[in-house]
């Protein structure tokens, strides 16, 4: 193509609302233009690029055996009111009324439909497993859209769902799409990694997220440094530390810390390391009845080491949904204020510990009395806090409820943890039968019994793919898109063609012989500066040029420049062809 018939969109200034690299380089480079907040038009060139990630997905997902279909994206009340997501979802899924006052949304994902789908035209056994996928825009009404299409409203995925009698079925399929997933992304040409995951609101059990290592990711990955064990900080795990309590070396101490509320503030105002301090989080865990309205709140303590994050994905699960307590409502329940809480032995509500606390000693906490902080502190050296302790291993109420941090012991005892950044760009879950359970999605088995089918569900996120391939891979000057992405792969970039009858018929020449050679090349036709045209391919990211002067054709060479090169290369015209096709290999 020629820049006169695709016209080159790029921009010099970058969008003062463009925080990431990625978002900035699709604006500049005249990929997408925003439309409102989390909406965006792909133009051309941004379009062409979406496509060769489409085309590589769906060549991957034929290869698994997955069958496409398309679903509506106005879906009908009524299937998510059988599943419960209709009260459930929350405000990101985009609900409105037709016409006749009917209640739709607008799909953020689809497993209400192709189980709908799937209850109505699978009947038999024989007809499994089956795995049907599209590549569909989806609609979520994201709290915070941001970073360009990397989070926004209105995206593309690849949605997948597979349909089994059995869980080993189930399994087979979750392997295949696991190794087309990882095809995809290393035709793709990323680094990325496979990572256990929490499976979130869409729910099941076994689930794997796929990441593309960037530091602006928005999740936190942990891998190990001595085995494969990698997983979202979400939802991973590090080996339980033996427990070894030190023996204590500092006197028990009441102490005046008037202000100082923060495990920071505490740790600087008494010179103790954060994990030293015993962190007390006041929560209420709300119950809410099939209208989605809460019914029931109740107080818990939680308590952690200073140094410790609370995971609240992992303490979700183990208590149900809850937020953090008010000011007031600790005042009201605790008669003291936060930043001053800590163990106490008549607590009327339960109380939880992070198994790190257990081996705890020489520790800071809340004296339960505003303005005053403990000090000395052991499990064993004062009737309170011992039987406090004693209460809680009674109990049994020691839980893993924070994020691994460095350095933590890898779960399966190799290698220590060590953390990421990573976009998620495709998950992958074993739904079981919570949908078709819900659905009555049913088949009739080979014992002639009807069975609930069991599930499987697979995303990729299309459209944040190619942010996520741009954050990567990009330097100061633009984009570097690897050979399968670009819009183009080549760029023929004529010096000062328009001065020169020769050199505009040689160019048109070579032009026509690489279009035939079936090679894609942009070829910029227009009227520029040589300075203009090397800066604009280099923002738009083709990872190859041809430049080709009057001078070159005197000598019967040409000029090659790698968009990742520094310097030009001169190459003889004859075999141009061959000499990309090489590169392009
Ligand atoms: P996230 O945690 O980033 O919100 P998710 O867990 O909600 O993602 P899924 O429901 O698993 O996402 O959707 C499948 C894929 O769709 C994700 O892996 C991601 O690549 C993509 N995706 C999800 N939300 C968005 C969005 N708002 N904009 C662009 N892509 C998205
Ligand atoms: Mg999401």
């Amino acid at each position: 193509m020629r820049t006169s018939q695709v016209p080159l969109n790029t921009v010099k200034e970058t969008p003062a609302d463009a925080e990431i690299a990625s978002h900035q380089l699709m604006i500049r480079a005249g990929l997408i233009r925003k439309l409102a907040a989390g909406l965006y038009s792909w133009l051309p060139l941004g379009l062409r690029v979406l496509r060769k990630v489409e085309k590589i997905t769906r060549e991957e997902m034929e290869k698994a055996g997955a069958l496409e279909v398309l679903m509506p994206a106005l879906q009908p009340a009524e299937l998510w009111q059988e599943t419960g997501r209709w009260q459930h979802y929350g405000p990101e899924l985009a609900r409105l009324k037709d016409r006749h006052e009917r209640d739709f949304c607008l799909g953020p994902t689809h497993e209400e439909i192709i189980t709908d789908l799937a209850r109505h035209e699978l009947k038999s056994y024989k007809q499994l497993p089956i795995t049907y996928y599209q590549i569909q825009t989806k609609f979520r009404d994201e709290i915070r859209p941001r970073f360009g299409v990397m989070r926004c409203r209105e995206f593309i995925m690849k949605d997948a769902y597979s349909f089994h009698t059995s869980q080993e079925s189930l399994q087979e399929t979750y392997d295949v799409m696991y190794t087309a997933y990882s095809n995809i992304f290393d035709k793709l040409g990323l680094n990325y990694r496979a990572v256990i995951a929490d499976s979130g609101s869409i729910g099941g059990a076994v689930s794997h997220e796929f990441h593309v290592i960037a530091d602006s990711g928005e999740d936190a990955i942990a891998f190990s440094t001595g085995s494969d064990y990698a997983a979202n900080v979400e939802s991973a795990t590090a080996l339980l530390e033996e427990q070894v309590i030190a023996a204590p070396s500092e006197a028990y101490a009441k102490v005046a810390t008037p202000t100082q509320k923060t495990i920071a503030e505490i740790s600087e105002f008494l010179n103790v390391p954060a994990q030293k301090i015993l962190k007390t989080l006041a929560i209420v865990k709300m119950e809410r009845d099939a209208e989605g309205v809460v019914i029931k709140e109740a107080f818990y303590n939680l308590f952690l080491r200073g140094d410790h994050e609370l995971n609240e994905i992992k303490t979700r699960k183990i208590i149900g949904e809850f937020r953090l307590a008010t000011d007031a409502e600790i005042i009201a329940h605790h008669g003291c204020i936060a930043g001053f809480l800590g163990p106490k032995l008549d607590a009327k509500y339960p109380c939880l510990f992070d198994h790190a606390v257990k081996n705890l000693s020489d520790f800071v906490c809340g004296a339960n009395e505003e303005g005053f902080h403990l000090r000395g502190c052991q499990w064993t050296n004062d009737v309170k806090t011992n039987a406090f302790y004693q209460q809680a291993l009674a109990d049994n109420a020691f839980y893993d409820l924070r994020n691994v941090v460095a350095g933590d012991k890898s779960p399966d005892g190799k290698g220590e943890i060590t953390l990421a950044r990573g976009i998620e760009v495709g998950h992958i879950f074993q739904l079981g039968t919570k949908y078709s359970a819900s659905m009555k999605a049913g088949i009739i088995n080979e014992a002639g019994k009807s069975q609930i089918m069991i599930m499987g569900c697979y995303g990729i996120g299309i459209s944040r793919v190619v942010a996520a391939a741009i954050e990567q891979n990009h330097d100061a000057r633009g984009i570097i898109w690897s050979a399968k992405l670009a819009p183009f792969q080549v760029a023929l970039l004529p010096m000062n063609m328009h001065k020169s009858e020769r050199l505009k018929l040689a160019t048109e020449k070579l032009y026509a012989d690489l279009v035939a050679a079936g090679i894609d090349v942009l070829f910029d036709d227009r009227k520029v500066r040589a300075g203009f045209m090397f800066s604009d391919m280099e923002l738009i990211g083709i990872p190859h040029s041809i430049i080709i002067s009057d001078r070159g054709l005197d000598d019967e060479t040409l000029e090659y420049k790698a968009r990742t090169a520094t310097d030009n290369e001169i190459i003889p015209s004859v075999g141009v062809i061959e000499f990309l096709k090489a590169k392009l290999a």
